[in-house]
């Protein structure tokens, strides 16, 4: 029997209506570097100065402008005069997890400054590599003495999605976050955690707070600031959606140097059983879903990841195990499904399974040929867990 939390009834909330940004004045961060050569044609200097820009700001991790001593004392001056500052979002709390993992509450400056999550996991997100692929080699750079790091990142403040096992749904949606604030957050972690882009190995989930496909125009931003002026892999990167059939069809148009790998958020057998813990399935069923991914092109050897988060007797008996491995044998495409105990928060009425429970799961559906994994929990004393975001100061 389906329990669903009292004060977020399960009502799907407009989903497509205009939802805005953080538009402000004159932050440098965010900008590419033709943007970049764009703002410095002004003061009339040459476009390779907006290289200069680039490295200081996203490889060298600098925040003030004044401190970009590659540009001219003079420039430097006029860009400051001019009302530019570098703007970038900036970590202002950070909570230590018994695991080593953290969850970095980051201040997005502007009009409509915000407060997000992200989190940094060192070991990576679990036993495979954080990144939706399964690479268990170990055969990464060392990170302060350890293998891998992943990131995972916000793409708005709140959600509307409303998924009823979330605690980032009891938010609402407050507002998009800008391409820079996206991106922002990546840096500003990559910062605090001295990691050099090219060195150390580190994998990105958009898997924080927000539905990126619902976001959609920033978030392939932001992945393009990485891509191009940070210098991450788009193939260490994976984006999860809970099923924007829409947002689906145009990530299927990205060209593969650009494109994040795919995470579809399942969390349940049948359409029954998703449409009540995942309002949304009610616009866009489990067979639109899969339609709309069917159509991605993929990279060799890349896989669907399907997310599964096990619900204590309603999303994690063994019929459903049967259902779930039917399911994905039915599409035909290359996947994996990735297990993930849900992960408790205040006010729900939820439970979490035992082990035993997801192991026998795991067990169904590795028998009918799936590589499936469960991912163990990481920072769920810090509120860092899947599902767990929620801007909690006091955790
Ligand atoms: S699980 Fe993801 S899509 Fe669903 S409400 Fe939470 S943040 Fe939004």
């Amino acid at each position: 029997m389906l329990r669903v939390v009292p004060e977020n009834s399960g009502q799907l909330v407009p989903l497509d209506r205009v939802v805005p940004g953080n538009e402000g004045p004159a932050s440098l961060f965010g900008l590419d570097a033709a943007a970049l050569a764009g703002v410095l044609a002004e003061e009339g200097e040459p476009s390779w100065r907006a290289d200069q820009i680039v490295e200081a700001i996203y490889r060298q991790y600098i925040t003030e402008i004044s401190s970009i001593t590659t540009l001219s004392l003079d420039l430097r001056r006029k860009l400051a005069a001019r009302g530019w500052r570098i703007g970038r979002p900036e970590i202002t709390k950070a909570f230590q997890s018994a695991d080593g993992t953290e969850r970095d509450l980051i201040h997005c400056p502007g009009p409509k400054a915000e407060t997000v999550e992200a989190v940094w996991m060192p070991d990576g997100d679990d036993g495979e590599a954080g990144d939706g692929s399964n690479d268990e080699s170990g055969a990464g750079l060392e990170i302060k003495g350890r293998r891998r790091a992943t990131i995972c990142v916000s793409s708005q403040v709140g959600c509307a999605v409303n998924c009823q096992f979330c605690l980032t749904a009891k938010l609402g949606l407050q507002r998009n976050l800008t391409a820079g604030e996206i991106a922002g957050q990546v840096v500003a972690v990559l910062d605090r955690h001295a990691v050099r882009v090219g060195r150390d190995r580190v994998n990105l989930v958009f898997m924080g707070m927000g539905e990126p496909f619902l976001n959609y125009d920033n978030f392939m931003a932001a992945v393009r600031l990485l891509v191009h002026e940070v210098g991450l892999s788009p193939q260490r990167m994976t984006v999860s959606t809970s099923g924007i059939v829409p947002g689906l069809e145009r990530f299927a148009e990205e060209p593969p140097d650009l494109r994040p790998k795919l995470a579809i958020s399942l969390n349940a057998p049948n359409d029954e059983i998703r449409a009540e813990i995942m309002p949304i399935n009610r616009k866009w069923p489990i067979s639109s879903v899969i339609d709309a991914v069917r159509r991605v092109p993929l990279r060799p050897r890349e896989r669907i990841t399907f997310e599964y988060v096990l619900l204590g007797g309603v999303t994690d008996r063994p019929e459903h195990a049967r259902e779930v491995a039917r399911l994905v044998r039915r599409t035909g495409l290359p996947a994996k499904v990735n297990l993930i105990a849900w992960n408790p928060g205040p006010d729900f009425h939820y439970s979490t399974p035992k082990p035993e429970t997801a192991e026998q799961f795991q067990k169904a559906l590795t028998a009918e040929g799936i590589p499936t994994y469960i991912r163990q929990p990481r920072g769920r004393d810090i509120f860092a867990a899947c599902g767990q975001l929620k801007r909690t100061v006091e955790a």
